[in-house]
């Protein structure tokens, strides 16, 4: 079996143990073995960063965009290998993997550009002969901290913005699919970046989470992941006085009202609670529909459940694979069942399906008759589990969208334009998609939540400079 190692300050070094990666559409296939960091491990990484860090500050610019273009031009021209470890080690299909990795590598050729767009403010001082200059300088060393959902995307949406504006990283990937993370490690250090700039730092959250989070040596967090490690990390972090960022869970609400395209409302509505799992933060889970269109809607969302194929994420024509662990699916199916005793009806899916292979196959679950206050309604699943809220009419179903302690993506389908303006600006979301899945977004724009589903400052496009870099005001007598 094939051994990855770490990546500290340009080596590739051995961890205190090695784990098993193993692909959760066949159990009998393993990817590799994958080595686990301790602490001793992780503080010289930080150091490593903390080294490189002044020369890289301060460095050509030019070569900070070169590097960061090269790594997004070898993405993109691996993006069907990687697409397929990808669906190999997470489940999710091979053409969606293969999504996944093109948009690892745009996110590099976009902040490759952005490397040398790190634009400042001129402006009169309020005192005679006086000039004052406002620039951004990078933060300094950051930790990143992934989850196993999108094991490519996220890493790389959080890797390319930190080096583009001067920082130096440790990324800390999902313990569960280190194989992507170790893949563009792998890029990177051929990319010429400097040793120490980039590490990479394998093993469990919780061995290595708190020594990372409360390293001296790291000046800010960029966590992706659920709201208790999240808010963990915040806690500390704030302890530390340590800049924070967190992209957290979500319950992501899809509207259908009465003059809704059917077809398109069910497509939208199939594609964003089940596929890919229902794994994505900006998967709808709640399903909100008004009465004149709700036997129609429901009808509609089971026939089409019906023809989706789930099988061996990386088999020709399936929709969905697996969910991604052992765990993952007794959360999902343990969801189904307290659903049923809150009182829903469960009336397509839920079971566990036995294929040719041994994995963590299930069928996409609908449940009906669900009320807002109901467990499955509130609480994050994470897996391919939806539920249904009938409501009366638009009022009644924008409160019960709003009416949830997340705020990350939330989705309409109507073909009334007084509707959905009304509700991009009344959505308590960060993202409000209209005739569109929730989940699904460009890479060039921001993407985070409110309430509590993100706290700080939003990652991706430009809005990422907010938190990689910090601001200087400096003073001038002409
Ligand atoms: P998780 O259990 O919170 O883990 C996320 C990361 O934190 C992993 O790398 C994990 O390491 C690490 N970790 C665990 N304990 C830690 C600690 N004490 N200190 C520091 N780090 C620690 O989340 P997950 O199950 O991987 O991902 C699913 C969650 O992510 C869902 O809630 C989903 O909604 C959310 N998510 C949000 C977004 C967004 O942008 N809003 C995007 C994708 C996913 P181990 O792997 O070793 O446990």
């Amino acid at each position: 079996m094939q051994k990855f190692d770490n990546f500290i300050n340009g080596q590739w070094v051995a961890g205190a143990s090695y784990a098993p990666n193993i692909n959760p559409s066949n159990l009998a296939d393993v990817i590799g073995d994958y080595t686990q960091a301790d602490a001793a491990q992780l503080d010289a990484a930080v150091n490593a960063a903390q080294a490189a860090f002044p020369a890289w500050a301060t460095g050509n610019v030019q070569a900070r965009a070169d590097a960061l273009d090269k790594i997004g031009t070898e993405i993109l021209a691996r993006r069907e290998e990687l697409g397929t470890l990808l669906a190999r080690e997470e489940g999710k299909t091979k053409p969606e993997g293969i999504g996944e990795a093109t948009r690892a590598g745009n996110i590099f050729k976009f902040f490759a550009g952005e490397c040398l767009r790190l634009a400042g403010e001129v402006l009169p001082s309020v005192r005679s002969g006086v000039g004052v200059e406002i620039t951004r300088e990078p933060m300094g060393v950051i930790g990143l901290i992934t989850p196993w959902n999108f094991p490519i995307a996220i890493p790389a949406w959080k890797v390319a913005p930190a080096l583009a504006y001067g920082n130096c990283v440790v990324l800390k990937p999902a313990d569960l699919v280190p194989g992507c993370a170790w893949a563009l490690a792998e890029i990177i250090s051929r990319s010429g970046i400097p040793a120490g700039v980039f590490n990479l730092v394998m093993g469990r959250g919780s061995v290595i989470g708190d020594p990372l989070v409360n390293h001296p040596g790291i000046n800010a967090i960029s966590f992706t992941g659920s709201q208790g490690v999240g808010g963990r990390i915040a806690q500390q972090c704030a302890v530390n006085l340590k800049k924070v960022q967190l992209e957290m869970g979500g319950k992501n609400p899809q509207i259908i009202l009465d003059d809704a395209d059917v077809a398109q409302a069910v497509e939208l509505s199939v594609q964003s609670a089940f596929f890919s799992s229902g794994q994505r933060c900006t998967a709808s889970s709640r399903l909100i529909v008004t009465d004149g269109i709700y036997a129609k809607f429901v009808e509609g969302v089971k026939a089409r459940m019906a023809t989706l194929k789930i099988g061996d994420a990386l088999a020709a024509g399936i929709d969905i694979g697996p969910v991604s662990s052992r765990a993952q699916l007794e959360i999902d199916m343990g969801y189904v069942d307290i659903g049923k005793a809150e009182g829903a009806s469960l009336v397509a899916g839920g079971e566990r399906l036995q294929l040719a292979t041994e994995g963590f196959y299930m069928a996409p679950a609908l449940l009906t008759d669900t009320t807002a206050d109901m467990r499955i309604n509130r609480e994050e699943v994470f897996g391919p589990v939806a539920s249904i809220i009938r409501v009366k009419g638009y009022e009644e179903a924008l409160f019960e969208a709003n009416n949830t302690p997340f705020g990350l993506s939330a989705g309409i389908a109507t073909t009334s334009l007084k509707y959905a303006t009304h509700f991009k600006r009344h959505s308590q979301a960060g993202m409000v998609m209209v005739n569109l899945p929730t989940a699904g977004v460009d890479y060039h724009v921001p993407f985070g939540g409110r309430k509590g589903s993100s706290f700080g400052s939003r990652e991706q496009g430009r809005y990422a400079q907010e938190f990689f870099t910090t601001v200087k005001t400096a003073y001038t007598l002409a």
